[in-house]
């Protein structure tokens, strides 16, 4: 029997993906493979490929798969989601009897912003003309009042998007899920909870587990990695292993075959869920934590938890594998606010200054990525090469270690996914927080195909 695909000439791997919504993972992966292949050699479209039962190693199946496809250019479903989060009020606010300052409309999406009866800055003899700001994301998730009907919990967050990240990974995407915002807006707790609220971390990786549980049928096998690294000051500290006086600071280095990547990094195999749980443990140990006068935990580090899925496909037909790989890094950013609200001195101001270096490199390169004249110019705008070497000129992901690393997960066909976790009570962070999120929804970097 064949299966037919009908490529459009600008169908992006995602839309060819859920095509596919109607085969088994086995027969996904297997038909994944051949689109990759067919959208590599294809020079013009539109095509139709046809396959064998017994080269691609498919089920009988008579059906023809063929949906209408879109281009999605400048549209919704881009490879960038961004998603904002307000979390609920901590103890200090409710003694204070601090306003909510923040609004959403669970229906569109908005997040509004009000500005504080009292003037922000009156202590320091100056009144600011604020203004009720508003903004859409492509969710909006209230976690403020358990009482209301559209509360977020952990789960609800998980299963909003991180389940559907999950999914890129197995169909073959490195993918990027960070949670930016000040400190004590709920990043930790967004990515890795509590032991009774476990995060997205956590619940990410139990769903992996599951599903390879699920999916486990011999045809395919599975393995999987662990790494847990931090940039604390520019510099990269293994959180598997122990600490060491001086500290021990890992190199990073770049391969053509490899990209970038961090040398002698721990790169645990791991068979459980309860392997993995092992390894936060230890990892949240040894991560950096100093007190601010913000919040008495609060991470001056920006901590990286990167799963790596290794799928092989055995081929009984012709005897052959194909393997694939793909990343999922999870990363908690350190604290967004500006270095003078700290009242931070020495050591303190050092570490404020390189995470903002090091953010706002990052919203630098979000910036270059977003903008289409960046992208384009190039002698040859129909070749998709030339593009993508012109990208990596302009992208100033060499500026910080963190951009630098994340390379590979903020650009290409990869998908990113930033959480902006926000106070609702702070307006002028929060407002920034907003800002900083809309400018990485402008990201559309399209896989489009056949140029
Ligand atoms: P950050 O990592 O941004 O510094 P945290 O995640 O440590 O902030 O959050 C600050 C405090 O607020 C913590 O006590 C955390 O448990 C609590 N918190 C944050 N978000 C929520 C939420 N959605 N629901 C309940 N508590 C939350």
């Amino acid at each position: 029997m064949y299966a037919y695909l009908r490529l459009r000439s600008q169908v992006s791997l995602e839309q060819l993906c859920d095509a596919f919504d109607d085969y088994t993972h086995s027969e996904r992966f297997v038909l994944n493979e051949m689109a990759h292949r067919a959208l590599k050699t294809t020079a013009s479209a539109p095509v139709v490929m046809r396959a064998s039962a017994s080269e691609a190693g498919l089920r009988k199946r008579e059906e023809l798969v063929e949906r209408p496809f879109t281009p999605m250019e400048g549209g919704e479903g881009g490879n960038v989601k961004v998603v904002v989060r307000v979390r609920k009020f901590i103890k200090r606010e409710l003694d204070k009897q601090s306003p909510c300052l923040v609004e959403m409309i669970p229906e569109t999406q908005q997040t509004l912003l009000h500005p504080p009866t009292i003037p922000i800055d009156e202590g320091r003899g100056m009144r600011k003309n604020l203004e009720k700001k508003d903004f859409t994301f492509d969710k909006s998730f209230w976690s403020h009042n358990e009482a209301d009907p559209h509360y977020a919990e952990q789960q609800h967050v998980y299963e909003s998007f991180g389940e559907e990240f999950l999914d890129h990974n197995f169909d073959g995407y490195h993918t990027c899920i960070f949670a930016y915002g000040q400190t004590g807006s709920g990043k930790s707790y967004t990515m890795m909870g509590t032991p009774d609220q476990p995060g997205l971390i956590p619940r990410t990786c139990r769903g992996l587990f599951e599903r390879i549980g699920a999916e486990q049928n011999g045809s395919i096998t599975y393995g999987v990695h662990v790494s847990y690294f931090e940039i604390y000051n520019e510099h990269v500290k293994d959180l598997l292993t122990p600490r060491t006086t001086p500290p021990t600071y890992l190199k990073i280095r770049e391969s053509p075959s490899d990209g970038v990547y961090v040398q002698n990094l721990t790169d645990e195999p791991v068979k459980s869920y309860e392997d993995i749980e092992r390894l936060m443990r230890t990892g949240d140990l040894n991560r950096t934590t100093a007190c601010t006068k913000m919040n008495d935990t609060s991470s001056r580090s920006h901590a990286v938890f990167t799963l790596t899925l290794k799928q092989i496909q055995h081929d009984i037909a012709t005897d052959s594998t194909i393997e694939r790989l793909a990343r999922m890094r999870l990363v908690d950013l350190a604290g967004s606010e500006r270095a003078n609200r700290t009242e931070a001195t020495g050591q303190r101001l050092r570490e404020g200054g390189n995470i903002n270096q090091s953010l706002t490199t990052l919203g630098r390169v979000i910036a270059a990525l977003a903008d289409p004249k960046r992208q384009q110019g190039s002698s040859r705008p129909n070749s998709r090469q030339n593009q993508t070497k012109r990208r990596a000129e302009v992208v100033p992901y060499r500026d910080s270690v963190l951009t630098y690393l994340l390379k590979s997960s903020l650009g290409g066909n990869s998908k990113t996914a930033m959480v902006a976790c926000i106070s609702p009570t702070d307006y002028e962070e929060t407002l920034s927080t907003l800002r900083y999120a809309d400018q990485a929804k402008r990201i559309r970097l399209t896989a489009v195909v056949n140029q």
